[in-house]
């Protein structure tokens, strides 16, 4: 299945195999990153993570035809001299680690701050001084809000793209005031790709960075109480699936006003793959990954979620499937909120020739087709255990 031999680049040149320092591998992104370079490449994997639950399956048992090209490295990157070592012996490092749900933000700001930029530092120094090719990953939410959220709310500007679509080489970065400590992690994020850039242009660091947007699907986050604390608050996608899983209502922040695009995970990880395997291509670049076709405002996105869930399920909705709840109460103080993520795919375009394919209500039917074979057996049993004392 990896056919080492007959793949080709984008300019028809043969691609060679490469060993990839991942570090973050055990998470959501990495997780399918290493799935798809297992299953599709011939390239080797050094994983590193704290945890490695998300990839057990890759990692077990060692007759899987890969077994030999993946290797799990359990280590926090804040303190392990192991790290410098794994970038040395690898042709790539890709830096997914990070603190990176929102109910974080206001709450945790210094682990928030230090995970983003403080952690990330060695890894981009190690790769400048070792000339190593790094991609790391930073966020969308580096574009904070749009131009148009600062026009009158009846201005017709607000409906020229020119006020709200997200460019690489051309939107500013709005952040909130300090109070609103929500932006500690784009204000990082912002930071690390600075450095990041200037290491390129002042040292040579050949870097990709890449600006997800909502990417979603099968093994995202936890659901509180199954395999994530109770009291946890993941990212939309799974506070949703909780919700629905639990047949309780979906908590609409501030109401469900504000806009994001979803891509599906196995989309976009077609983009890193070609941004890893097309190196000349991809170098000194900062990628926007999302899909635009696919813009809801949350409220949508729960209506949809409701419908879906009750198809896949069997089971019928609420009679109100959602309830309205303010940010203070949900993520206390200090939050704020993007207003809108729409991508420009320009740059992704013309370097990479990739688009998004799959529709928001596809990706969500097959999310939570997974989500309910995965947890509605486990959910029924606590929620039994819970009103049986
Ligand atoms: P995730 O939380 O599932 O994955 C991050 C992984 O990094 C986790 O497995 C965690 O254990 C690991 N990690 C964190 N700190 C570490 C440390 N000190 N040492 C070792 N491992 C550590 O999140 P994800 O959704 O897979 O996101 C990956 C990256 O993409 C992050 O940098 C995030 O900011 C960025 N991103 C993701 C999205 C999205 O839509 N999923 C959106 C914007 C940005
Ligand atoms: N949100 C919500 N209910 C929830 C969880 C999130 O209304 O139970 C909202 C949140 O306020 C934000 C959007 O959903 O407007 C997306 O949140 P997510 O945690 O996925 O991260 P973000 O896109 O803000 O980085």
């Amino acid at each position: 299945a990896t056919g080492g031999a007959s793949r080709v680049d984008l300019d028809g040149k043969p691609i060679r195999p490469i060993t990839i320092c991942m570090i973050g591998a055990g998470g959501f992104i990495g997780s399918h990153l290493c799935e798809k370079l297992m299953s599709e490449t011939p390239h080797k994997v050094l994983a590193l993570d704290v945890y490695n639950d998300k990839i057990k399956h890759l990692l077990e048992p060692d007759t899987n035809p890969w077994a030999d090209r993946i290797q799990f490295h359990r280590l926090n990157i804040k303190h392990d001299s192991r790290l410098e070592g794994l970038i040395k012996m690898s042709d790539l490092t890709i830096n997914l680690a990070a603190i990176c749900t929102p109910a974080d933000y206001n709450t945790r700001p210094l682990d928030t701050i230090y995970s983003n930029f403080i952690d990330a530092l060695p890894v981009v120094k190690y790769c400048s001084e070792n000339n190593k090719r790094l991609i790391h990953f930073s966020t969308c939410e580096v574009y904070g809000k749009t131009v148009g959220s600062f026009l009158p709310t009846d201005s017709p500007l607000r409906l020229d793209p020119a006020y709200y679509i997200l460019k690489e080489d051309a939107s500013p970065c709005i952040f909130g005031s300090i109070e609103k400590q929500r932006w500690s992690y784009a204000c990082a994020k912002q930071l690390i790709e600075r450095l990041i850039y200037a290491e390129g242009a002042e040292n040579g660091l050949q870097f990709t960075i890449v600006r997800p947007f909502n990417w979603i699907g099968p093994r995202m986050d936890f659901i509180p109480g199954i395999d994530g604390p109770s009291e946890g608050v993941p990212r939309v996608l799974a506070c949703f699936s909780n919700s629905l899983l639990r047949h309780e209502q979906l908590k609409l922040v501030d109401g469900g006003q504000s806009q994001r695009t979803f891509i599906y995970i196995k989309d976009a990880i077609e983009a890193v793959l070609l941004m890893i395997e097309n190196p000349d291509r991809a170098n000194g670049h900062i990628f926007n990954v999302g899909n635009p076709n696919n813009e809801v405002t949350v409220r949508q996105l729960a209506e949809m979620m409701t419908e879906i869930y009750s198809k896949v399920s069997g089971e019928p909705p609420l009679d109100v499937p959602t309830v309205d709840v303010s940010s203070k109460v949900f993520y206390g103080e200090g939050y704020d909120d993007s207003d809108k993520r729409i991508p420009d795919m320009t740059i992704i375009n013309r370097q990479l020739g990739w688009n998004p394919k799959t529709s928001l209500w596809d990706l969500l039917e097959s999310t939570l087709t997974y989500q309910h074979r995965t947890y509605a057996g486990a959910i029924k049993q606590t929620m039994s255990k819970s009103t049986a004392s």
